[in-house]
């Protein structure tokens, strides 16, 4: 599919969504549906027998064996939540739905919570994308290049600025050159041991990585993937055409955290911001189903804790 083709897809609009996910009843509903789809399984016993207490967010499902009781919302991302469900529906539309990024201001605004929820929740939602999107490394011919991303003060532009996060980029081509798959992450320091680590996560062994030769690359060959690289010399990365699709997806995040995220501490929570982005970008192809897929891996993945977002977070203090 061509990129016009992609930018002008029918996604889900407003008042599709609020349709389909307008009232309680119907989040529930989806609720269920998305968590148990071959019906309600007891999660101690896994028996199939149970009553139905209550409706709505505060349906309880009680297991007619053990009598353990389990909500709509135990064990998912959603877990312990005081929000009604239809506010999760919407947070988690509009974050699907943001393709330059949502700031926690603007989501408080837009789904009328504090803004310490609005945060943590966005933070919820896209540690559920990056966790996802992590479980897809990249085959085939891939595109590599590094960046300098975020940073409060003005500072030195470029490799070894201050207050910026140094991170990776790679794109997976078809035979084409056509763009696939990408896959973003912040570094300790752009050292081989670091890419070797990112690339064994990130990258299937037997990859074909061009990079532009910076020497840390080569770490992807520990990593089992092979190595070429291209000497730019004095010409820009972007403008050689084996980095062009890297090239314009580090483009498109500048664009989105100067744009949606100006003041924010971008190297705090690098990797939960990247990994979405990825998410976002690696289903870029099928828009209409971006957000029953997003509610699906929302509704399944496993609770994220405040406690375990500002852990992460610390690392990169
Ligand atoms: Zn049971």
């Amino acid at each position: 599919m061509a990129m016009n083709q992609v930018q002008f897809q029918r996604g889900v609009c407003m008042p599709e969504f609020f349709e389909r996910y307008g009232t309680e009843d119907q989040c529930a509903t989806a609720m269920v549906a998305m968590r148990w789809p071959g019906g309600f399984l007891c999660p101690r016993c896994s028996s199939g027998a149970h009553y139905v207490v209550g409706h709505g967010q505060r349906k309880l499902f009680q297991c007619r064996d053990c009598r353990h009781q389990t909500s709509l919302t135990a064990g998912s991302m959603m877990d312990s939540t005081k929000l009604p469900l239809r506010t999760w529906f919407l947070a988690i539309f509009l974050i699907s739905q943001a393709k330059t990024g949502l700031s926690a201001l603007a989501l408080k605004r837009q789904i009328g919570t504090s803004y310490r929820t609005a945060w943590l929740l966005h933070q919820k939602v896209m540690a559920t994308m990056a966790r996802r999107d992590s479980e897809l490394p990249l085959t085939g011919l891939v595109q590599m290049d590094d960046a300098y991303l975020g940073g409060e003060r003005p500072g030195v532009v470029g490799r070894g600025s201050p207050n910026k996060v140094p991170i990776v980029a790679a794109v997976s081509t078809d035979d084409a050159g056509h763009p696939m798959r990408v896959k973003l992450g912040c570094l300790t320091g752009f050292t081989c041991e670091a890419i070797t680590a990112w690339a064994r996560v990130n990258l299937t062994p037997g990859c074909d990585v061009r990079s532009d030769g910076l020497a840390c690359f080569s770490g992807v060959i520990d990593a089992g993937c092979a190595h070429s690289y291209i000497v730019v010399g004095k010409r820009k990365p972007r403008e050689l055409p084996q980095f062009r699709w890297v090239n314009t997806v580090l483009g498109n995040l500048k664009t989105m955290i100067n744009g949606a995220h100006k003041s924010f501490k971008f190297g705090k929570y690098a990797s939960q911001y990247l990994g979405a982005f990825a998410y976002r970008f690696n289903q870029r192809f099928n828009l209409n189903a971006l957000l029953d897929n997003l509610l699906n891996h929302a509704a399944t993945a496993p609770p994220t804790r405040e406690r375990q977002i500002r852990a992460m977070a610390e690392v990169h203090d």
